[in-house]
């Protein structure tokens, strides 16, 4: 039978591809982003607990009650922020869904939507399944930093979206404060929405402040700001998240979200409602974390690799150009099957496949596992 596709572009997701790759080879997969130590026990026997008590029913539409009341708390403490969890906050299956809800409760056919590219790859198919527009911008190489003023040129009538996403899938640059300065004037007197990837919200690294729109009340009444529980607690199969939006956008979220979910993981949302009463937890993420970025940075600089500096998320990205001329993808692909470790080529997250010879390292993962790694590299 044929079908037109809606999607005719898109093929398998790289992350699939390294992962199947990885696993072909028995590689190590430092391609996906996912960890391999172990989530706490203590958030797993609360999920068992509220199995075994019975928890298993449909909850809330919009998410249990006590996780958005506890995450409106949570929102306060860190960002000074008052936000009406009956009216404003919505739980999802995953940040990934959360995006995709967000902009197909805004988009129409026609409408122009300003992507960042590199750009975490489900934002384009999203903005293309509704008929809209991506206007691409590509950061500025090698400190992948948002060229304002080019986006200023790109503004038209048409413009119904920004996404931004910090820290950045892949580069794991942060935005500064000049940044959201720069945003600020840019959306300033117009109707522009703002999709804010914030999954890395606690992977954020050198004591450098997290820039959330939820500091912004110019900014949140006009931004759907998104959340993931999967790397805030390393269960990313977990597939649960969060958006927090103007209580007129949240409205409009929520009628898509109704119809396409309806309600998410029951038991899972109970035990996330009490794990989030300790605050260590998530406050202590960035240092725990930036300590296996340094570890896996110290290990590189006996390879052939160039580190391009990450300040936040689970990756950082790597030249190598001194080590070969091949596309990055080829050189990837080289690397699991030669090296025996997965990355990601950093082009596939360029519309137009833009090749910078930079791989994405995922260093979320157990310090045995980055070592045997770099063994692994400095042979190349
Ligand atoms: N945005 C970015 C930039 C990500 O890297 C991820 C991780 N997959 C997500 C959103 C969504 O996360 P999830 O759907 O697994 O909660
Ligand atoms: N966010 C993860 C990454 O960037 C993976 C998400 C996915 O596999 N879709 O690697």
């Amino acid at each position: 039978m044929h079908i037109a596709s809606k999607l005719p572009q898109v093929g398998t997701t790289i992350f699939t591809v390294m992962s199947q790759l990885a696993q072909q080879y028995n590689a190590i997969n430092l391609g996906q982003g996912f960890p391999d130590f172990k989530m706490d026990k203590v958030l797993i026997e609360l999920a068992d607990k509220a199995m075994t008590g019975g928890c298993n029913q449909y909850t809330h539409t919009n998410g249990l009650p006590a996780l958005r009341g506890t995450l409106a708390e949570k929102v306060k403490q860190l960002y000074t922020t008052s936000i009406d969890p009956e009216t404003q906050i919505t739980i999802t299956p995953g940040g990934t869904y959360a995006i995709y809800t967000a902009l197909t409760s805004i988009l129409h056919p026609g409408d122009e939507v300003i992507v960042f590219e590199p750009a975490y790859d489900s934002y384009v198919p999203d903005i293309v399944l509704n008929g809209a527009k991506p206007v691409f911008i590509a950061l500025q190489y090698p400190a992948y930093s948002i060229p304002w003023d080019e986006v200023t040129k790109n503004i038209n009538a048409k413009t119904k979206a920004i996404i931004i996403n910090s820290p950045h899938n892949p580069t794991g640059t942060v935005l500064s404060e000049e940044d959201i300065e720069a945003l600020r004037i840019l959306v300033a007197n117009t109707a522009i929405i703002i999709v804010s990837d914030e999954v890395y919200e606690h992977l954020i690294f050198d004591g450098t402040p997290h820039q959330s729109l939820l500091r912004y009340p110019d900014l949140l009444e006009r931004s759907f700001i998104i959340f993931s529980f999967g790397k805030t607690y390393h269960c990313t199969g977990w597939k649960l998240g969060y958006c927090i939006a103007a209580a007129p956008l949240m409205q409009e979220f929520r009628k898509v979200h109704q119809f396409n979910c309806f309600s998410c993981d029951t038991p899972k949302q109970y035990a996330l409602a009490t794990y989030l009463q300790e605050k260590d937890k998530y406050v202590q993420l960035g240092t725990q974390i930036q300590q296996k970025r340094d570890y896996f940075r110290t290990l590189m600089q006996q390879t052939g690799f160039v580190c391009i500096p990450s300040h936040g998320s689970y990756f950082e990205c790597y030249s190598y150009a001194a080590l070969s001329n091949k596309p990055d993808t080829a050189f990837a692909i080289e690397l699991v099957q030669k090296a025996g470790v997965a990355t990601i080529p950093v082009s596939s997250f360029y519309h137009n496949k833009t090749d910078e010879k930079v791989l994405r390292f995922c260093f979320a993962k157990k310090e045995a596992t980055l070592l045997e790694a770099a063994e692994r590299l400095k042979h190349l």
